[in-house]
């Protein structure tokens, strides 16, 4: 098949790269290339012959017609997104900018491109997004696919915005759509700004780890490779207009998770103490979710899926990542603007 991901040098698009290269994909890579993307991500796959840049912004829609016309991709996946919630508290317009005129701006092309094709019966846009678009949860519970929505911050308020799009044109149009709500990811690239590398980066440069309010929230954790293997399987086999939520069946509190990885660092880069006691608590974010929790059985059940790696394997293989990749990370570190932010971070 021939793809055309969106958002493909960014943290899973990157990852669902690299997967459907290794399977024998032609991928059509069409990004932006914001603060969130990283050339190297893709740079195993760059020369394989089966690979593709395309530099291009999703708000551009005469861009995309052309990204359309000239690569004549059988499937669309669409990844690109601004996608850090603290971010969007701060400053929202970019993300109903990307996150919802830009979902628009690929129905459409993808729409054109479809029927003047001829509506071929393979065709596929597979929009992805997360579980952040169903809200909290208490302490019961788990989302699924028919969870009402009850998008609470601006960025899960422009991905839930952007899902309904996808349905409307799969309703009004026939495009024919599949879409996915995804819990956290983690793993290998993961952008400095998010929870996991900022546990990991400041702990090892002996700075404060900041953790959110008393780290009471929960949060439900996948390992990328995982995340992306679904992707792909959701791609070929699932039912046209549906959704499946994915998620990793591992749920942490996020003060667990933060000690689990100072365990781990205590183990794989031994210091004078623990790494746990740069733990610093601090103020909760406005509107943070207590509790996300996924229930996967539709996935499960329809399509065979489910997550191959548990957290405790996973956050060793993301920490034993990190330690031997500072080549990655060092440059994005040392970016001024990021360098401020990493103050507190929350996965998603
Ligand atoms: P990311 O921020 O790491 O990557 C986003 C990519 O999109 C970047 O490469 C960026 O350059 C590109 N991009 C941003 N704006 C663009 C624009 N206007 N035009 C073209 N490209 C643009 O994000 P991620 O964590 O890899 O998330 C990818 C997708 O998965 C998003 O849609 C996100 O909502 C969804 N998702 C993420 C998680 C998670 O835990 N990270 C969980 C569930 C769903």
């Amino acid at each position: 098949m021939k793809l055309l991901v969106t958002g493909g040098a960014g943290f899973i698009g990157s990852a669902v790269v690299r997967l459907a290269v290794a399977r024998g994909h032609q991928v059509v890579n069409l990004d932006a290339m914001t603060y969130a993307a990283c050339a190297a991500n893709v740079a195993s796959v760059a020369g394989s012959g089966l690979y593709a840049f395309e530099k291009a912004d999703i708000r551009d829609r005469a861009a995309l017609e052309r990204i359309f016309a000239a690569h004549r991709p059988d499937a669309v996946m669409h990844l690109a997104a601004e996608s850090h919630v603290d971010r969007s508290i701060d400053g929202p317009g970019d993300f109903i900018e990307t996150n919802i005129t830009g979902t628009y701006n690929m129905l459409e092309a993808a729409r054109v491109y479809w029927t003047a094709s001829g509506k071929p019966e393979g065709f596929r846009f597979h929009h992805i997004s997360t579980d952040e678009v169903f809200g909290s949860l208490g302490a019961e519970g788990q989302f699924t696919e028919a969870t009402p929505y009850d998008p609470r911050s601006p960025y899960s308020a422009s991905k839930a915005a952007s899902d309904h799009l996808v349905r409307a044109w799969h309703e009004t149009y026939g495009l024919p759509v599949v879409l996915t709500n995804c819990s956290n990811n983690y793993g290998p690239y993961h952008f400095p700004e998010k929870l996991i590398p900022v546990v990991i980066l400041n702990a090892l440069h002996g700075r404060e780890i900041p953790v959110y309010g008393k780290g009471e929230n929960i949060r439900d954790w996948l390992y990328v490779e995982d995340h992306a293997e679904a992707l792909l399987l959701v791609l070929e086999k699932g039912a046209l207009g549906r959704s499946y939520n994915i998620g990793g069946e591992n749920e942490r509190r996020n003060i667990d998770l933060v000690r689990m990885i100072c365990a781990l660092l205590d183990e794989m880069q031994p210091k004078a103490g623990s790494y746990a006691e740069q733990i610093a608590f601090v103020t909760d974010r406005p509107g943070h979710d207590a509790r996300y929790a996924i229930d996967p059985s539709r996935i499960r059940e329809e399509l065979g899926w489910r997550p191959s790696v548990t957290v405790e394997e996973g956050l060793r293989r993301t920490v034993r990542w990190y330690l031997d990749n500072e080549a990655w990370w060092r440059p994005l570190l040392e970016r001024a603007e990021l360098g401020q932010r990493l103050g507190a971070g929350d996965g998603a």
